[in-house]
């Protein structure tokens, strides 16, 4: 069985029916979605203030129950007391749990970061002795990999960790930072370098000698969410407990953190999701001029664009969760470095869910707040938190700079290890851009104009990089600026596809009058995507050219970016009633 490579969106046109959309989820994984969305419902959702008082035994109490719906063990394997369920099953869980800021990272800390490192690294011993208590919330777990001095370079971690002279233990000594579920955890995943040099994952239970946690951080938000220091003084940890290879640790860090972008970037767009309707009932119940501020243009275009975004953001997040669980078909589902190998696969398409969806996230919190006016500021109401809370998402996980970089950076490292053919799609565009344009008059089909522009934009960045990577060979990493607005380009494109292929699938089933919501939704975006990534191609290429070389590449890449605007002001108002009258995210 062949599966789609992880980043060859960028070289390949994807076929409509090769695109997992949320309109083919199974009925199991719409249940788990609903168990999910009634449990936060039902349980969480109103016992915010008390989350916020910093009850964690409330946390603690929650944890477990979720536990007994099963929702702490969709990622681990069935013989170690899970349930073993797909990726998408994973990240649909994620999306309805985000809809409580402070929880979501209790719930994330534990059933991601904090426990997949056993589940992906551990020996068997190891996932016999924790895995069955995790999946049940008996153990809670977190993850220590941040030090005070080291967070985006968390390899310069001082801790260190020496073996005893009767080779029995670890001793550990160190502080580790900002550790979610601190508080309360009864597990720690630990990061600290043998003999000071080679960096290692212990696990590490609370109640072993020299282990404790440090006060509760004084946070901008997630006020329900426990964050302390983890304080290892002499901290004995038997050889038994060191995870996955001494001096390997960065394999367990990393590849943890890749799982945790593409579960963050299904948080994210939850979360967005939820702010959604309470934007919306009160723009409907606010009257200002003898009228609902929602019947206010400039109010219909924040409702609409809310709306789009989150339309586009979940089109990649759920098409990545099939591509995902579609290499896994091909591989062996209960081994778990098969599993890790399908998830590192698509390494790119998780730091774009990550950044793409914590910033449409930010996006909508800080729009909510100004549909509130006044009001919005005030703790009274829900979007103060919800701006407060979504904050931290373009900073852990890895900060949205850090991702970019590692976007465009993946992408470069697979080209030239001949992994992902990208030089020869390069030489291609080059080709072409040298020869005649064609002026064969098209035939315009639905969204055909659309089809068009996502196919050049790849084109365009296909170019440009080309022309960076010329000027600076190898050195082009080091060009934060340049690489960044790659990355943006890549994002916008992938976003654009996901949208515009998810939107066709959609008019094959339903046909075009009852998927109108979608086109227009599609349209607008393309249009106003098209422009960003037109911007971001034009800074890189007069980054790296001049004089008449700069007139010549930027002619190159307005036969890829032009196109006609279209009347997105019309649109956006038709987009906006429609959410305006099913009061929700309605896509
Ligand atoms: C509420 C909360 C919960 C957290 N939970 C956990 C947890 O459970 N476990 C855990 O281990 N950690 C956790 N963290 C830590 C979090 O992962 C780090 O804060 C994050 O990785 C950033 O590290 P830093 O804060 O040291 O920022 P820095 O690394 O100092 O970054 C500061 C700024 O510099 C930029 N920057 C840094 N390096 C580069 C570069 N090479 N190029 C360009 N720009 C750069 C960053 O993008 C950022 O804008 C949590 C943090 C918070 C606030």
């Amino acid at each position: 069985m062949s599966f789609i490579k992880g980043g060859s969106f960028l070289i390949n046109e994807t076929e409509i029916k090769d695109v997992f959309t949320p309109e083919d989820f199974s009925d199991e994984q719409r249940q788990m979605a609903e168990l999910t969305r009634k449990f936060m419902e039902n349980e969480v959702v109103g016992k915010v203030k008390e989350l916020e008082s910093k009850n964690w035994d409330l946390t603690v109490n929650l944890i477990k129950k979720a536990g007994e719906l099963g929702l702490l063990s969709f990622d681990i394997p069935e013989e170690f007391g899970g349930l073993g369920l797909d990726k998408t099953t994973s990240i649909l869980v994620s999306e309805q749990i985000s809809m409580q800021g402070s929880f979501a990272v209790s719930f994330g800390a534990h059933t991601s970061i904090g426990s997949l490192p056993i589940v992906y690294f551990g020996t068997k011993e190891q996932k016999e002795k924790y895995l069955p208590k995790i999946a049940t919330g008996e153990i809670i777990c977190a993850y220590a990999l941040t030090e005070a001095n080291s967070g985006s370079d968390a390899l310069a971690a001082k801790a260190k960790a020496v073996l005893s002279s009767d080779g029995k233990n670890y001793i550990l000594n160190g502080t580790k930072m900002w550790i979610s579920n601190g508080g309360f955890a009864d597990l720690f995943i630990v990061f600290a370098k043998v003999d000071g040099d080679k960096f290692t994952a212990f696990i590490v239970e609370r109640n072993f000698p020299g282990v404790s946690s440090g006060q509760e951080e004084h946070k901008m938000g997630l006020n329900g969410s426990s964050t302390t220091t983890l304080i290892l003084e002499d901290a004995i940890v038997p050889v038994e407990n060191v995870l996955g290879e001494i001096g390997k640790g960065h394999k367990i860090a990393f590849n943890i953190l890749n799982v945790g972008r593409f579960k963050l970037g299904a948080g994210s767009l939850g979360g967005a999701k939820n702010i959604i309707p309470v934007a919306i009932k009160y723009a409907k119940e606010r009257k200002q001029f003898n009228k609902s501020i929602s019947e206010f243009g400039l109010i219909k275009h924040k409702i609409a664009e809310m709306g789009i975004k989150a339309y586009a953001t979940e089109s990649m997040v759920y098409r990545t969760s099939g591509l995902i669980d579609k290499y896994i078909e091909t591989l062996d589902k209960n081994n778990p470095n098969d599993v890790l190998k399908a998830i590192e696969e698509f390494a790119v398409e998780a730091s774009i869910m990550k950044v793409y969806g914590s910033e449409i996230l930010g996006y909508c919190a800080d729009e909510a707040v100004q549909i509130f006016g006044g009001y919005g500021y005030s703790e009274e109401y829900p979007v103060s938190r919800f701006y407060r809370d979504a904050r931290i998402n373009r900073i852990f996980e890895g900060t949205n700079e850090i991702n970019r970089m590692l976007i465009t950076g993946m992408l470069l490292k697979r080209a030239m290890s001949g992994h992902l053919p990208l030089v020869q799609a390069g030489m291609k565009i080059m080709e072409e851009v040298m020869s005649l344009p064609s002026f064969e008059e098209e035939e315009e089909t639905l969204l055909s104009t659309e089809k068009k522009l996502v196919s050049n934009s790849k084109k365009a960045i296909l170019l440009v990089a080309g022309v960076a990577i010329q000027k600076y060979m190898m050195k082009v990493n080091d060009e934060q600026e340049i690489m960044a607005s790659i990355a943006d380009a890549i994002m916008e494109v992938y976003a654009m596809e996901s949208a515009l292929l998810r939107t066709l699938k959609i008019v094959e089933k339903r046909g075009e009058e009852k998927s109108q919501l979608h086109i227009d939704a599609t349209k607008v975006f393309i249009n106003d995507s098209i422009k960003k990534v037109e911007n971001y191609c034009k800074n890189v290429l007069a980054a790296c050219s001049s004089g008449d070389d700069l007139r010549i590449q930027l002619a190159a890449l307005r036969r890829f970016t032009k196109h006609l605007p279209i009347n997105t002001i019309e649109l956006r108002r038709k987009i906006a009633d429609r959410l305006i009258e099913d009061e929700k995210y309605c896509f």
